[in-house]
């Protein structure tokens, strides 16, 4: 069997092309991909800007990335009895060990060994071994071998695209749900990339009495007003602090997120402990860039207020279930984040345009 699929040979250089896809083990699968979409993981990798990529690339040779997309399973291993052919599912990035404690206790996303499609968690080095090994890639290809714990069955009615959603969407379930946001909470997102959009809808689902969204772009700021965001805050024009306090009738928010990495983290992070409400709790959603790890916490700001400062990282079964849940009730307009689709042949054009004037999640049509 044959794919397209786009390999990262080395930084900056991807090449779509041509290429065998490994024959499916027992409990592998190989599905037919439809719709994928591009992530800051992707870029970071593609960009090679962690150390490590650029070696690993030398030593086992071209990879593929990508691990939010969603196809048709076109073959199943003689051992596969989760799905069968011509199920629909979306991918479930995560390839863990299944036996160790974290494991054990239902906590794959914390499993020591886990490797990720894609190249999306892990050690570089140990995904592009599985990949030259294996034969087990990543999503940004027409074709996509995984063992069978990477399938999430969609139902008939959700299309591709919402599909392709699911990977991101879990994991702010996953943060929003470890925050245990209920209709009790004034929720505060700082920071409307496509995930703090997705921290907004799963908080309105989860019944939030209020949510209030930070960043300094009118435009993303209206996006999240029409996505059901109660009040949004200008940064670049007020003090959010000072904001959050007045909208809450001094206490703050009882459940604050930072959700970007970057280098804004920091400053939002000491923000959001401003602005949260005794007994509140600060979760954050991404990692840090290398380098960047440190910040300081007032212990006495933890202590006397009783601050919950937490961060929850990939996801269980059950928030998959839950985001499928949420993507097949229609309670939101996907097309509001996913708001671009380029096809697979223009890959390295979508790279370009991510994070780029009124993107938000870039999608990539495989097929075309
Ligand atoms: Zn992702
Ligand atoms: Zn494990």
């Amino acid at each position: 069997m044959e794919m397209r699929a786009a390999l990262l040979y080395a930084p900056r250089d991807m090449r779509v092309e041509t290429c065998e896809v490994a024959p499916c083990g027992e409990h592998d699968i190989i599905i037919n991909l439809k719709k994928a979409c591009l992530c800051p993981t992707d870029i970071k990798k593609y960009e090679a800007a962690k150390p490590d990529v650029e070696g690993a690339l030398k030593q086992y040779g071209p990879c593929i990335l990508g691990h939010e997309a969603a196809g048709v399973v076109v073959e199943t291993g003689s051992a596969v009895t989760a799905v069968k052919v011509g199920d629909r599912v979306a991918v479930q990035p995560m390839i863990y060990c299944g036996t160790c404690r974290h494991c054990q206790e239902g906590h794959t996303n914390l499993c020591p060994e886990v490797i990720g499609v894609g190249c999306s968690a892990g050690g570089f080095g140990d995904c592009e071994k599985l990949f030259v090994e294996q034969g087990i890639g990543g999503c940004f290809a027409t074709h996509l071998k995984v063992p069978e714990i990477c399938a999430m069955k969609l139902p008939d009615s959700l299309s591709m695209e919402a599909g392709s959603l699911l990977e991101p969407l879990a994991d702010v379930v996953h943060s929003v749900d470890h925050a245990q946001v209920g209709p009790e909470d004034d929720v505060a997102v700082l920071g409307l990339g496509p995930m703090g959009l997705l921290h907004v809808i799963a908080a309105k689902y989860n019944g939030a009495k209020s949510v209030t969204v930070v960043d300094l772009d009118e435009k993303r700021l209206e996006i999240a007003r029409r996505l059901g965001a109660d009040h949004t805050i200008n940064s670049g024009k007020t003090d959010p602090v000072v904001q959050m306090k007045a909208l809450t009738d001094g206490v703050g928010a009882n459940k604050v997120f930072v959700v970007p990495g970057g280098p804004a983290q920091a400053i939002l992070t000491a923000q959001a402990m401003d602005m949260v409400a005794k007994g509140g709790t600060v979760s954050l959603f991404s990692s840090s860039p290398t380098g960047a790890d440190d910040f300081t916490v007032s212990i006495n700001r933890i202590h006397y207020s009783m601050i919950n400062f937490t961060g929850t990282v990939g996801f269980g079964t059950a928030h998959a279930e839950k985001a499928i849940e949420m993507l097949a009730s229609g309670c939101f307009d996907y097309t509001l984040i996913r708001n671009k689709e380029l096809p697979l042949s223009q890959i390295n054009e979508a790279v370009a345009l991510y994070g780029k004037g009124d993107n938000l999640k870039i999608g990539l049509d495989l097929e075309a």
